[in-house]
Parts: structure tokens; C-alpha cells; sequence
């Protein structure tokens, strides 16, 4: 049984347009209301989107009570740029921060001073001390570019080592894939939370491009599943809600952390998760105070 409080978090990208920003501002508000510890901003990988996920963090901070925490991806950036972005956040009284080492975009030459995430975060550490809660990324189907699962390990356990406060991990379908990365967490003494990070399904097609990029397993009977319902988008939502919030309800029941939605700017397939896990005893205490509807 799980005794510590279960944290509960909301990923938002940067809008490119005004449309786009007042509609994350209001999928904000209504997920505000299930009272989650942060809302976490993604970076585009080379800068594509230094100055809007920072615009986006200011006008969360403005519009509602929870915590905002950027993601900050340190490929292509030399230290000197690195630096000014965790100074901007701290004058913005950003306590917590997503670090990932981010993709190297096409066209980009070099990688800048840092090649991967665990070297970053050992800088924050060098530079800011413990000013930063540091969340970095878990991979339970291995990170594409891993060798093996053992080097994604060697891997995870270098970012705890390098002063990493806890982990999200990138979504998934198989929950073996999960519990075994939290065993294998236990057995190296990565004493760390590894939240899994959770894709509520809206769109098939999106969903497979999406996983095809970063990794992520569809289970062949998932994706049969999905396919079957062809253009009946509401079908796959309906069956997509069901199967998900069974699949948060026995991550939590099997000792999951926390939950971290990836809400794609959209409140409808994160809500209607976490309203059908409304009786859930271990998310309970936190859905009481929640008025949702
Ligand atoms: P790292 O931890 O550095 O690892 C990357 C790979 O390199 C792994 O395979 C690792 O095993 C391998 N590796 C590490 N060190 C070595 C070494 N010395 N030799 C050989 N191989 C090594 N991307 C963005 O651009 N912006 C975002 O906002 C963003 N948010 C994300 C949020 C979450 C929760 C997750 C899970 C991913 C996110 N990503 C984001 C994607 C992420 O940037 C990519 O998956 C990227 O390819 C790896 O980033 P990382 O921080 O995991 O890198």
C-alpha cells in the first residue's frame, strides 16, 4: 500500500498562436481543478521554442495557482545560453524543472556543450545547488537509442546520480514494461520516483506516428483494437478512456508514484480518465477536493 501522497501532473506544449494559448489557458483551468502538484511545459529540442515555453510558464503562473515546471532540453546550447535560461527561471520563482537531453534537430551541426541530459543536470547542480526539484525522463521500453535496457539503466542511474530528484517516463501501453524499470530501480538504489507518464488516446493515426518517433510499444491487440473502429473516432475514445483508466488504476494499485498525463493542450481525454477513477482509494483523497464535472 502506498503511504505517501500520490503526485499528479499535466504536460502542456507551447501554443503557436493567440487561439491556441487561450485554449491551454482554459484546459488549465478546468484541470486546476483537480488539484494536481504541476503543470510542466515542454521545450522544443535547439530552441525552436525557448521563447514560448517561457511565455507560456509566465501566463500559467498568471492564470492559475499550480506550480509550473519548463522543460529545458540541452542539446545545441553551449552552458553560457543553458545558464541564462535557469537564471530567467529562477527570477521567475520556478522551483522545478523538467530536464531532458531533447533531439537533436535536422540541420543542427552541433551538439552543444552537452550530450546528454546527465551531464546537464550535474551543471544545474554545479551552478544552482539545490534551488531546482529536478525531474528527468525513464524510458520502460528503453530509449530508442539505447543500446540495451542495461545501458539505459546505467544511464537512468547516472542522472539520479548527477542529483535528479525524480523521473517521468516516456507513456506506454505494456505495464510489465514499467513495474520491471521500478524493480530494476530498487535492485541499482535509484531512489527516486518514477512517474509514469500517461497518453490519453485521442486519434489513432496521431498516436502511431507519434509512437513510431519516440518508441513507444502500440500491443498488437491495441492497435487491431483501434484500427477496427477506422473513422468512429468517439469508439476509440470510449474504448481508449476504459482501457486507460483501467491501466492508471493498476499502475497505482501495483505501486505507481504518481500519474503524469501527456495532455496534448486538451482536457477531455485527461478528465474523463481521472473522473472514471473518481471511487479509486488511492487517488481519492486528492479527487475529494476536486469539483470537477
Ligand atoms: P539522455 O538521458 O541523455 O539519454 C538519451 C540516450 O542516450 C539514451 O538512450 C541513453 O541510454 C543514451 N546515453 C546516455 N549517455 C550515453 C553515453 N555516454 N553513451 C552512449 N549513450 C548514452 N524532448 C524535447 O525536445 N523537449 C521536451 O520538452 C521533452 N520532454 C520530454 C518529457 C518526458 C517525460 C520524456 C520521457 C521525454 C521528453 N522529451 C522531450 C524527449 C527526449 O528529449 C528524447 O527522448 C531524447 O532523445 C532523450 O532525452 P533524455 O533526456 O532522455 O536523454
Amino acid at each position: 500500500m502506498n503511504i505517501k501522497p500520490l503526485t499528479l501532473s499535466f504536460e502542456f506544449f507551447p501554443p503557436k498562436s493567440f487561439e491556441g494559448m487561450e485554449k491551454l489557458l482554459q484546459t488549465a483551468g478546468q484541470l486546476s481543478r483537480f488539484s494536481p502538484d504541476f503543470f510542466s511545459v515542454t521545450f522544443g529540442a535547439g530552441g525552436s521554442t525557448r521563447q514560448r515555453t517561457m511565455e507560456t510558464v509566465i501566463k500559467l503562473q498568471k492564470s492559475t495557482s499550480i506550480q509550473v515546471a519548463p522543460h529545458i532540453s540541452c542539446i545545441g546550447y553551449d552552458r553560457n545560453d543553458l545558464a541564462t535560461i535557469l537564471e530567467e527561471y529562477q527570477r521567475l520563482e520556478v522551483k522545478r524543472i523538467v530536464v531532458l537531453r531533447g533531439d537533436m534537430p535536422s540541420g543542427m551541426i552541433s551538439v552543444g556543450d552537452f550530450e546528454y541530459a546527465h551531464e546537464f543536470v550535474k551543471f544545474i547542480r554545479v551552478t544552482t545547488e539545490d534551488y531546482f526539484q529536478i525531474e528527468v525522463a525513464a524510458y520502460p521500453e528503453c530509449h530508442p537509442l539505447a543500446h540495451d535496457m542495461e545501458a539505459d539503466m546505467i544511464n537512468l542511474q547516472k542522472k539520479y546520480d548527477a542529483g535528479a530528484n525524480g523521473a517521468i517516463t516516456q507513456y506506454f501501453f505494456n505495464i510489465d514494461g514499467y513495474f520491471h524499470l521500478l524493480d530494476e530501480c530498487a535492485r541499482r538504489q535509484i531512489n527516486m520516483p518514477i512517474v509514469p507518464g500517461i497518453m490519453p488516446i485521442m486519434d489513432f493515426e496521431k498516436l502511431v506516428r507519434f509512437s513510431k518517433v519516440c518508441g513507444a510499444e502500440i500491443p498488437r491487440w491495441l492497435y487491431k483494437r483501434l484500427e477496427g473502429y477506422g473513422d468512429d473516432q468517439q469508439s476509440v475514445r470510449d474504448f481508449s478512456r476504459d482501457m486507460m483508466t483501467k491501466m492508471c488504476e493498476q499502475l497505482l494499485q501495483g505501486g505507481a508514484p504518481g500519474l503524469h498525463f501527456y495532455t496534448l493542450n486538451d482536457v477531455q481525454g485527461t478528465s474523463t480518465i481521472l473522473q472514471g477513477m473518481s471511487t479509486n482509494a488511492l487517488l481519492q483523497p486528492r479527487l475529494a477536493a476536486s469539483n470537477y464535472r
